[in-house]
């Protein structure tokens, strides 16, 4: 671990997460939620989300990528599986792990809407807002971070690193990671 640091504790994001939950509970007042995740990094985050949400949920995943490396989006944002749900008529909520430079999020954001569900908002655990290049806002965010490359809480780097309990920054540049991994990477 020599080369990561503790950004986030456990203890943060639990409070963070049950934060999230509590403020989406009260907006949709009971009404059925459908949350939709995105794969791969979302998967931690809206695990903990979800045990804490109190409507009806339905949830459902969606995995995309993006042609550049991990620390810069190209824009050019590609649906690898889609919904299995049809959300017309539905209060969608997208779960993202991290919003950078939103590219893919406002990608995807406009493709759910075309589709007319009843509502969509998205939540993100991180935003990093200084890296924005398009503008796009969350509905819910959970920490707002500097510009960091962090893994960890399902981030990762070169597909490692998911698995940690805990937001870390790597200080170093590793093998295998990105900015040096380029190609198609699912996020
Ligand atoms: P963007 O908002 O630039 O389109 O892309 C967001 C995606 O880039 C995230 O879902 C994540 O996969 C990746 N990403 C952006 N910043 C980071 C970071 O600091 N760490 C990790 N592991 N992935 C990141
Ligand atoms: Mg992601
Ligand atoms: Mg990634």
């Amino acid at each position: 671990m020599e080369k990561l640091e503790v950004l986030i504790t456990e203890e943060q994001l639990r409070s963070g997460v049950a934060e999230l939950a509590e403020r989406i509970n009260r907006d949709y007042n009971g009404e059925e939620l459908l949350v939709v995740g995105i794969l791969r990094g979302a998967f931690v985050f809206l695990a903990d989300l979800v045990r804490r949400l109190t409507m009806p949920v339905v949830i459902d995943f969606v995995a995309v990528s993006s042609y550049g490396d991990d620390t810069q989006s190209s824009g050019v944002v590609r649906i690898l599986k889609d919904l299995d749900e049809s959300i017309a008529g539905r209060h969608v909520l997208l779960v993202e792990d991290i919003i950078d430079t939103g590219l893919t999020l406002k990608y995807l954001y406009e493709n759910l809407k075309a589709r007319h569900p009843a509502s969509l908002k998205v939540c993100t655990l991180l935003d990093k807002p200084s890296r924005r290049r398009v503008d796009f806002n969350p509905d819910y965010a959970g920490f707002t971070i500097p510009d960091y490359f962090v893994v960890g809480y399902g981030l990762d780097c070169g597909q490692r690193y998911r698995n940690l309990p805990m937001v870390c920054v790597i200080r170093q540049e590793q093998e295998g990671c990105p900015p040096f991994a380029g190609g198609e990477q699912p996020r």
